[in-house]
């Protein structure tokens, strides 16, 4: 793929939606093609449902008061992007099922939130970003230039993942890994604290039927016509 020309205007990119519907690659190969700065916002969540599980956080207050002992960062290792955990690498521990859900329960704390929050925001000074979350468009950047809200029918995307768990060697249970992919929805959706919903200006794209390839020539194109419109 071909990266556009550096551009010195500032663009924010908001990326919500389901999980498993594809939004960290999306967000990624937009970041790449518009040189921007890609943020993970889930990974900085699984990395607090990390030291959680660590240390057998199991109640909310628990986590809370443990927020002062938790720095979440990135790092880049081969190109890639790292989240770290107190400065440790924990990219590889934190893509499984177990801190997933973890990171489903311990994002619905209000305290959790603003932590993260205040982070991501003064990421988004820094330069041009591409965020992909489930609050970006809402919470964290109300006013970004272009919010994309990312979908796909809950069996494919249970596919994906099943998919992308067996590449990793694990051996899911396809049933299980469908009835994580609605809890999990029903939670991001139903709680009290910035719950998962489409922001009003949000454009919304079901990958269901896309290819890759089709859907990121979508994506350009939005994100071309933002970039001519706002400047
Ligand atoms: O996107 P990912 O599946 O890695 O996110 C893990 C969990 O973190 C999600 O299920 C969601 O509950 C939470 N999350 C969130 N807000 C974000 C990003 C992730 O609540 N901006």
């Amino acid at each position: 793929m071909v990266n556009r020309k550096s551009s010195n205007r500032k663009l924010i990119v908001a990326i919500d939606g389901y999980s498993s519907c594809g939004k960290s690659t999306i967000a990624k190969a937009l970041a790449k093609y518009a040189n921007a700065t890609y943020v993970d916002t889930g990974a900085m969540y699984r990395a607090i449902a990390l030291y959680a599980l660590r240390n057998r956080l199991e109640t909310d207050e628990a986590v809370v008061h443990s927020l002062d002992r938790i720095q979440v960062g990135f790092v880049r290792v081969d190109g890639a992007q790292h989240v770290t955990l107190n400065g440790e690498d924990v990219e590889g521990q934190i893509r499984t099922l177990e801190v997933g859900n973890a990171a489903s329960r311990i994002s619905a704390i209000r305290e959790v939130r603003a932590f993260l929050v205040a982070q991501q925001r003064a990421m988004g000074e820094q330069g041009s970003i591409v965020m992909d979350g489930r609050d970006i468009g809402t919470v964290v950047f109300p006013n970004a230039d272009l919010k994309l809200f990312l979908t796909a029918r809950p069996e494919i995307r249970a596919q994906r993942r099943f998919d992308e768990l067996v590449a990793k060697g694990e051996s899911p249970v396809y049933e299980d890994v469908l009835a994580d992919v609605n809890d999990r929805d029903y939670r991001d959706t139903h709680r009290a604290e910035s719950p998962l919903r489409q922001a009003e200006d949000a454009i919304v794209v079901d990958n269901s039927e896309l290819t890759p390839e089709g859907q990121m020539e979508l994506i350009i194109r939005l994100y071309e016509k933002t970039l001519n419109t706002k400047h």
